[in-house]
């Protein structure tokens, strides 16, 4: 049996990306880019109005101008003013080439093709969008190791981008093992269970960005189990296993992976929930075999599996927490084990929440996150500071 901290740093040691590979902008969400990427044109491309007003040159004296043009966004026509003409203007429409300030129409007085307006309240380059002022051709708009966000994917379609370079996201596989397990949508006979970690694992999976998940089904029975590991291996960069790794007569996990050359980097960990969690490698393969006590798989999901598909996918700082928040109530534990405990958080601390048991789900149903507890701690007062961990 190895510590938390212990467990962390053999998986942090040991990842890597896996390769990149190009995308086309829209399919980039949720990765990582593995490039710098340069802008393809200038933004803006060309002066523009920020305002719905008037274009004019403006002459210190003059304050009453003759609107000769109309210019609409999206017109590609260019226009040059002479004295005392002004263009009625729009946001976003094409300044004429000698223009030197926009009127917001809010400060001219329309009459008839005329406007007049205070000049006091002018200032050269007003409401001018000037090419270039967001970026220039060939600038870096977005480095190397950032995420791509949906606000990523507008910036680099402003900039006229259309394809980009990322880590790529792993293949993942999920193996549920378990002879008591029933779907959701069947008769339950006595005995059984519902099969809860596969809709709980394909959900987490989904929800950091994963798309290629295979599902495996298989029963406690050695040479079955076997069998599958091999199918979910050929097919996967990342192997996730639920159930029979655990000492039982029935748990064959951890013999069927030794036994498909997946060498084990730890199995067992001073935690709870989740002690027998076993972690292995087969080449550049990562297996994780969870208990298959449900609470228990979506902690160690969080807490090991989480952090680092996203380190593979070339995300920095997968396994820190989100906040060390003080505590909203008391806590007691024996000293021995580090507790991850469900919670809910808010900017001014974290609720452990009732209801800790590794099959107990209903919890979740409030927490937002997993409250991490040492394991020499044996009591916590209010207050005490926690590093807490975020559930979505
Ligand atoms: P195991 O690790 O196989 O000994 O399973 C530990 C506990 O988790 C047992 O009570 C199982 O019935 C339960 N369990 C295992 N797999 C699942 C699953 N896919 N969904 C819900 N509960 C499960
Ligand atoms: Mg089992």
């Amino acid at each position: 049996m190895i510590a938390v901290s212990e467990s962390i740093e053999i998986l942090k040691a040991n990842i890597a990306t896996l390769g990149t590979e190009k995308r086309p902008l829209i399919d980039a969400l949720g990765h990582v880019l593995s490039a710098d990427v340069l802008a393809k044109v200038n933004v803006p491309s060309f002066d523009n109005s920020a305002m719905d007003g008037y274009a004019i040159c403006f002459e210190i004296e003059r304050t009453d101008y003759q609107v000769k043009y109309n210019i609409q966004a999206g017109d590609t026509n260019s226009y040059i003013l002479k004295e005392k003409e002004a263009a009625r203007i729009y946001t976003g429409a094409p300044v004429p080439d000698n223009a030197n300030a926009v009127i917001q129409q809010e400060l001219v007085n329309e009459n008839g093709s005329n406007i007049s307006f205070d000049k006091e309240k002018v200032k050269l380059g007003m409401n001018i969008r000037t090419l270039g002022s967001q970026c220039f051709e060939n600038q870096i708009i977005a480095s190397q190791g950032v995420l791509v966000t949906p606000a990523i994917l507008g910036l680099l379609a402003s900039a006229g981008v259309f394809e980009v370079e990322v880590y790529i996201m792993p293949k993942v596989s999920v193996i549920i093992t378990g002879n008591e397990l029933q779907k959701p949508n069947h008769e339950l006979e006595f005995g059984q269970i519902y099969n809860s970690n596969e809709f709980a694992l394909v959900g987490l999976l989904k929800s950091i960005g994963i798309s290629q998940i295979k599902t495996y089904h298989v029963i406690d029975e050695l040479t079955e189990v076997k069998k599958t590991v091999q199918t979910a291996l050929n097919q996967s960069d990342v192997l996730i296993v639920t159930g029979g790794v655990s000492v039982g007569d029935f748990d064959f996990v951890k013999e069927a992976l030794e036994n498909n050359q997946v060498q084990g980097l730890f199995y067992k960990v001073k935690q709870k929930p989740g002690k027998p969690l076993f972690v292995g490698k087969k080449q550049d393969q990562w297996v994780f075999a969870l208990p298959g006590n449900p609470a228990a798989v979506i902690t160690c999901f969080n807490q090991y599996v989480k952090p680092s598909i996203l380190a593979i996918s070339g995300r920095k700082n997968t396994f820190e927490p989100i906040a060390i928040l003080p505590l909203k109530n008391t806590f007691k534990k024996a000293a021995g084990l580090t507790f991850f405990v469900k919670g809910k958080y808010d900017y001014q601390g974290v609720e452990i929440l009732q209801g800790q048991e590794s099959f107990n789900l209903l919890s979740f149903n409030v927490a937002n996150c997993i409250v991490k507890i040492e394991d020499n701690i044996e009591s916590l007062e209010i207050g005490s500071l926690v590093e807490v961990y975020p559930l979505d």
